[in-house]
């Protein structure tokens, strides 16, 4: 189970996050809404290490991990792919996956692993020695998704996986989301600008609004709600 605990993040005299607890149900998808610059990123982040934590604690299977470095949150199974599409732009997709899968737990032999991958997102395959920084954003995006997922991680963080998308791209990136934290049964939790996207697919969600929490529920009440209007438009 992931659980943080009146977290607090802070860059110099900017307060990012204030107060925000919240827990991510083991085996589903928690959805965390919030305008532009409302500090989701600030909470992956901080959850997976890469953000000045201020207050507050985050645990992680009941242990404390607000001080671990990175690196060993990662190893204990946390994977986060950034907002930004941050991959190796010089190496080839099939490079960058390889990369990825030696850093994971390596839970599936390596050619298993891409095959696997490439039944999945089979244009992957077409540009398996494309330079990736090449790609298009919604191909960088697969490449992504791929690389954090062929790690076996045990907790998935998604950050505006929509971003910049073209709808049709969007729905595959979903679709594959939704598939692979039902078969893996993972923990997944995703922040998203688009409230509705990332309801349709999750059990629960959090709304922040300026680093504060401001609506929970389940992710169909919220969503019966109105949506972005209602509840969840006021509190945006
Ligand atoms: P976005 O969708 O734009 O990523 P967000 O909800 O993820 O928005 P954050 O990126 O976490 O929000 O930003 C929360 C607040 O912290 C914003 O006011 C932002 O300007 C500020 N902030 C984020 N990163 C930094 C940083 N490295 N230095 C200073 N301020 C920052």
């Amino acid at each position: 189970m992931l659980e943080v605990r009146g977290l607090q993040v802070s860059y110099g005299a900017v307060r990012a996050l204030e107060a925000v607890s919240l827990t991510a149900a083991p085996g589903g998808i928690t959805a965390i809404l919030g305008a532009n610059g409302a500090g989701k990123s600030s909470l992956l982040r901080a959850i997976s290490g890469v953000a000045p934590v201020a207050g507050g604690q985050i645990l992680l299977d009941g242990r404390d991990i607000t001080t671990l470095p990175a690196a060993a949150r990662a190893k204990l199974g946390l994977a986060h792919a950034m907002e930004g599409r941050r991959l190796f732009r010089q190496l080839t997709v099939e490079d960058n996956l390889k990369l990825a899968w030696s850093f994971g737990a390596r839970a599936t032999p390596l050619p298993a692993a891409i095959a696997e991958i490439y039944g999945r997102f089979p244009i992957l395959e077409q540009k398996a020695r494309t330079m990736a920084g090449l790609l298009s954003g919604g191909q960088q995006q697969m490449v992504i998704l791929s690389c954090t997922t062929i790690r076996s991680p045990r907790y998935l963080l998604l950050d505006e996986p929509s971003l910049g998308l073209a709808p049709i791209i969007v729905q595959q990136i979903y679709g594959f989301i939704t598939e692979y934290a039902q078969r893996s049964g993972i923990t997944v939790v995703i922040a998203e600008q688009m409230a509705t996207l990332a309801l349709r697919v999750s059990r629960h969600g959090f709304v922040l609004r300026r680093g504060r929490l401001v609506l929970e529920g389940d992710s169909r009440t919220l969503l019966e709600g109105g949506g972005e209007s209602g509840a969840l438009a006021a509190s945006y």
